[in-house]
């Protein structure tokens, strides 16, 4: 957090200052783990008060590029409450059942220390004891993720890869550590991995929602576009109506984020379209919701224009 995203929300920081009792050090902490938001149990967790049971845990995972051990943090999913944004990132988390609260996606993000591979998919890294379900990369996309690893390092200028993915975590090493994800997925993209494109999409969106978190505003506009493009080519890539929906989905709530009507006018009537074949079709009815949702967001989005 730079003194310019901090300049941004001057009275929240200000009100901050005011709950935990004037002390900067507290403060500081607080904006580097949770942003510029305001909540009562991120100011309890900062200040001292009980914290709660740990809701995080260690898990040893092997890496799908390099094969050598990876060492990754997970919060379990049943201890918080959580609420999630127009692209399907959480935006808060609330710990149940007297577990503390920790944002999980501060932790989806897991990299491997020999090879620098990093992915939001941490069904990629398998497991040591249960079976892999992840289907694996083939050698010339492993070469490809090794030819690009000097990329991936200039991330890690200025912070050692350990701190990125020790805990607790805040919003500027997971930014930074799903800035390398980014970059993995698009050397898969770059192979025509399967799903990839949907995959950097959804490591984008995440990547976007930290830097909302962050107050940087305008990274995030940036980094939506980018995702814009990468459903879109995913919408374009797939005859299968449960992939297009989603990816339709993503790109009209994108447009909309980013002001572009005629885009999101677009996608649209693509949902409109997709409902009548999802409708036709019982094993395909779950995928309706992304149907409904993006018309509850465009009727948002219009009354609020
Ligand atoms: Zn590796």
């Amino acid at each position: 957090m730079t003194a310019i995203d901090v300049a941004r929300k001057p009275w929240l920081v200000e009100r901050l200052s005011r709950l935990l009792g004037g002390q900067p050090l507290l403060v500081e902490r607080y904006l580097n783990q949770f942003g510029l938001v305001l909540s009562p149990h991120y100011v309890a967790e900062i200040a001292g008060a009980p914290p709660g049971k740990d809701p995080i845990f260690h898990a040893v995972g092997r890496c799908p590029v390099c094969d050598q051990p990876v060492s990754t943090w997970t919060v379990r999913a049943s201890t918080q409450r959580l609420t999630t944004n127009e692209f399907q990132v959480v935006t808060r988390a609330e710990g149940t059942q007297g577990h503390a609260s920790v944002n999980p996606v501060l932790y989806d993000v897991t990299g491997c220390q020999a090879c620098l591979y990093v992915s939001s998919a941490r069904s990629e890294f398998k497991s040591e004891t249960g079976s892999d379900s992840s289907s694996p990369l083939a050698d010339r996309v492993k070469k490809g993720l090794d030819g690009a690893r000097a990329e991936r390092e200039t991330v890690l200028v200025e912070i050692p890869f350990e701190s990125l993915f020790d805990r607790p975590r805040d919003l500027t090493s997971a930014m930074l550590a799903y800035q390398m994800a980014v970059r993995c997925e698009q050397v898969k993209v770059g192979f025509d991995v399967p799903g990839s494109h949907m995959r950097l999409a959804s490591t984008r969106f995440r990547l976007a929602t930290l830097e909302d978190l962050a107050g940087r505003t305008d990274s995030a506009n940036e980094t939506i576009a980018a995702a814009l493009t990468d459903v879109r080519d995913a919408y374009s890539r797939t005859e299968d109506p449960r992939q297009a929906a989603p990816a339709a989905y993503l790109a009209l709530a994108a447009a909309i984020r980013l002001g572009e009507a005629s885009v999101a006018s677009e996608y649209l009537q693509v949902l409109r379209g997709l409902e009548k074949t999802l409708q036709a079709d019982p094993k395909l009815k779950s995928s309706l919701r992304w149907c409904s949702q993006a018309r509850d967001l465009w009727t948002d989005w219009r009354q609020g224009q």
